[in-house]
């Protein structure tokens, strides 16, 4: 069976771990691979080696530290199609999808290429007679960060890009179910001119996790999975004495007035409850049908998802894959056998549903109550449910009584009414007839309640702030007259 290695040094690193871990093809069924998983002693050995190079990444000029920036984003782009095919072929999603999330990860590339201008301190002259202040943003040393199964080429980028350009060392832990694509990416930091050593891989699961968590040369870690996971990574990381940044789940609303245009919601509905399988964090899980705009927008939604192309990632028609697991599927498909709501669509009577692959056909749950686990849990796969209320009031009381607050959004034509939903509502993202509202790489992306634990956000300005700290130097001279005479044109490398 063909084995994953960690990436240490700048190069692929054999694991020698005795367990293994499953890499499905979530198409088939079938194991295509397996994670060696890493060894307390190989975290060790990966936070060594970010050690011993960090401090001359540091001392690299920042002009160096955007160039290699610059390379990597343009050998990203160059090897877009590369990425999203091996990341569809470990993830499931479709080809088309995956090429997306390169995209977005990209962007983060481009923003952290700006990290010249966007690290410049303060200064304030003559503070105090003779006396200047001015502030300076350093890097922290080596810091970690841990993703989840749904975006591994994004939000590994979303981490280390920031990371990397404010002259941390970085290591990566991928989630063990789509393992490769964090290789591929290392190998094209190295080839952009990273020094071996700056950005580490390591293969695994809890076991790596703890041993990060646990290191005291480790000085911060990000995470993105689930609730559960970010809030006990949060508490053990703090108490550890790290700075931590954990974003977990959500069950993310979209409010529909009853003056909305009804096939455009209905169109993002479907888009973005049944893209990636439902898999997204900001996946809309909830319908909120206000008055009486509900009877019309299910049967729009539900015309829709018969139209639905489900198959494997290597079908160029498909427009949404399997799950990641067989376990993941039974779990979501098992609500569908619950009480609660009205199954309109059944996804389980779809031949595909029964197939080796892990897949599961789109379904539509209307008129749910808000007390049974359609609504209480995360799904996180194609089970899109509809909430109705009959007031604006009860729709936004509902998202914000919600334990999570990632996104949201509000499908209106009321300019005046959107506006009051962005300024109510209790959630990090808000959109506005904009079903996903990922901020651009230039903003920050975070949720709120149970859907981040920590104080900033992840990537953009925040990200680069997490990455930093900032120290302020109050000075004073003698007026020195010294100066000399050189004609060459001044260099910053
Ligand atoms: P997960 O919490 O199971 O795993 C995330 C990471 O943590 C993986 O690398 C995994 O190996 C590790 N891990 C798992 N259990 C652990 C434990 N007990 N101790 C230490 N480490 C552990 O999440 P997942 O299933 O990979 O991803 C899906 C979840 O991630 C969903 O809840 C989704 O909403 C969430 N998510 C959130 C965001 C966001 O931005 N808020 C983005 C993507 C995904």
């Amino acid at each position: 069976m063909r084995q994953i290695p960690h990436w240490i040094g700048g190069r692929e690193v054999a694991g020698t771990g005795s367990r293994r871990l499953p890499v499905f093809d979530p198409a088939t069924g079938e194991i295509q691979a397996e994670v060696v998983a890493a060894t307390a002693e190989e975290v060790r050995t990966a936070v060594r080696t970010a050690l011993a190079v960090q401090p001359a990444w540091r001392a690299a000029s920042l002009s160096r530290r955007a160039e290699v920036m610059f390379r990597f984003r343009d050998l990203v782009d160059g090897h877009r199609k590369e990425i999203a095919s091996l990341l569809s072929s470990e993830h499931g999603k479709t080809v088309a999808d995956a090429s997306g999330e390169v995209a977005r990860g990209l962007e983060n590339a481009e923003f952290a290429a700006g990290a010249p201008h966007l690290l410049k301190g303060g200064y304030s002259e003559q503070a105090a007679g003779g006396v200047d202040v001015y502030s300076i943003q350093q890097p922290l040393g080596v810091v970690a960060g841990i993703a989840p199964f749904n975006f591994p080429a994004m939000v590994p980028m979303w981490m280390f890009c920031n990371a990397l350009v404010a002259g941390n060392g970085f290591i990566l832990k991928p989630s063990e179910k789509d393992p490769s694509v964090s290789l591929l990416l290392a190998d094209l930091l190295r080839r952009a001119g990273l020094p071996d050593g700056v950005f580490n891989v390591v293969q695994g699961d809890k076991e790596a996790v703890d041993a990060l968590l646990a290191d005291p040369d480790v000085k911060a870690i990000s995470f993105v999975g689930s609730t559960p996971v970010a809030q006990s990574i949060y508490e053990t990381g703090t108490r550890n004495g790290k700075r931590v940044q954990a974003l977990g789940g959500a069950k993310n609303h979209m409010v529909v007035l009853p003056d909305a245009d009804v096939p455009a919601a209905a169109d993002a509905a479907v888009s973005a409850g049944f893209g990636s399988a439902g898999e997204r964090c900001m996946a809309v899980s909830v319908v909120v049908a206000v008055g009486a705009v509900g009877d019309t927008l299910v049967e729009e939604i539900a015309t829709r998802i018969g139209k639905i192309r489900v198959g494997a990632a290597s079908d160029p028609d498909a427009e949404m894959g399997p799950l990641i697991s067989g376990a993941h599927r039974d779990k979501v498909r098992s609500y569908l056998d619950g009480e609660g709501g009205d199954v309109v669509v059944d996804g389980r009577k779809s031949e595909i549903s029964d197939g080796p692959g892990f897949f599961l056909a789109p379904s539509l749950v209307d008129k749910v109550d808000t007390a049974s686990p359609y609504y209480t849990d995360e799904i996180f796969g194609p089970v899109l449910s509809v909430v109705r209320v009959d007031t604006y009031d009860e729709a936004l009381k509902l998202v914000n009584d919600n334990p999570w607050g990632n996104g949201t959004a509000i499908f209106t034509r009321d300019g005046g009414a959107a506006r009051r939903f962005q300024y109510d509502v209790d959630c990090g993202m808000v959109g506005v007839n904009v079903p996903i509202p990922v901020p651009v790489a230039y903003y920050s992306f975070g949720g709120w309640k149970a859907s981040l634990f920590g104080d900033v956000h992840m990537y953009g300005p925040d990200g680069l702030r997490f990455y930093t700290r900032t120290k302020v130097v109050t000075s004073r001279w003698p007026d020195p007259a010294t100066s000399e005479v050189d004609l060459g044109f001044p260099k910053v490398r």
